[in-house]
This record gives structure tokens, C-alpha cells and sequence, in this order.
């Protein structure tokens, strides 16, 4: 078996409004998405094409989430009407933010853990990967990732 590995980058605004410390204000960060695909060597000498994994993860997750506001619909203080999407954060307000800006995505709180298990829900869930073994680490800063163990 071998593994082969993707890095890609994505910048993103989120907020928890729940956390009890500086991460329950408005900010975001340039995520690191590893994505590494296990499988046989094929007769091609590959076990998949990097540029066929380049253009799926491209498709499922950069174009849907980059310098997008990551909003995690499943948050109890988030709502939405037909133009914004409304984070009410405890104590000090409500975030405004254009449906057209937003990723929604059908998470509790916008964790690297979550967009983690969600990545790779998403990722998992496409034919041409869902017989390899998948990996996805999400890197939420330089010293910071999470990743299905
Ligand atoms: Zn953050």
C-alpha cells in the first residue's frame, strides 16, 4: 500500500460563540487541508492522479468554503433570513453576514474537529474515493491540527 498527499489552503472567517475565551470574537485563519489517499499501485504506477485528487478536493472543498464565512448551521445561536445569516454571540452581540459570504455547513461550532470529521465526510462520500483509504488533517494555525484517529 501506498499513501499519496495533497496540501491545500483556504482563508476563512468564523466564530464560536459559545467559547468563553477570544475565539467568541469574529476572525479567521488560513487553513491547511491535508488530504492523503491510501490504495494499491495501479497499472498506471499511480494510486490515484494527483491532479484528479488536485480537482475533487478543488470541487468539494476549496470552491465551496475559500474566503467564505464558515457557518455552522447546526449552532444554536446562529439564524438565518432570506439575504443574512445571524450569529448571536453571548454578551456581546450579533455578527450580520451576507448568505452570498457564507459557507453553511451542518456543524454544531465551526472546531477544526468538526470541519475535520466533515472534510472527510464529504470527501469520503465521493465514488472515486470511497474505496481507498482517506486521511484529511486539518491545520486550524501553524501549531494546530486535527485529524481522525
Ligand atoms: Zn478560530
Amino acid at each position: 500500500m501506498i499513501e499519496i498527499s495533497k496540501t491545500f489552503t483556504i482563508s476563512c472567517a468564523h466564530i464560536l460563540p459559545q467559547h468563553p475565551g477570544k475565539c467568541s470574537r469574529l476572525h479567521g485563519h488560513n487553513y491547511t487541508i491535508e488530504v492523503a489517499v491510501e490504495g494499491e499501485v495501479g497499472g498506471d504506477g499511480m494510486v490515484m492522479d494527483f491532479d484528479a485528487l488536485n480537482d475533487l478536493v478543488k470541487t468539494l472543498i476549496v470552491d465551496r468554503f475559500d474566503h467564505k464565512f464558515i457557518l455552522p448551521t447546526g449552532n444554536a445561536f446562529v439564524r438565518r433570513d432570506s439575504v443574512y445569516w445571524y450569529v448571536n454571540v453571548p454578551k456581546q452581540g450579533e455578527v450580520r453576514i451576507p448568505v452570498n459570504m457564507c459557507a453553511p455547513i451542518v456543524i454544531k461550532e465551526s472546531t477544526a474537529e468538526l470541519l475535520t470529521l466533515e472534510f472527510h465526510k464529504i470527501l469520503s462520500a465521493h465514488a472515486a474515493l470511497t474505496y481507498l483509504g482517506l486521511r484529511v488533517r486539518v491545520w486550524e494555525t501553524e501549531k494546530c491540527y486535527a485529524e481522525i484517529c
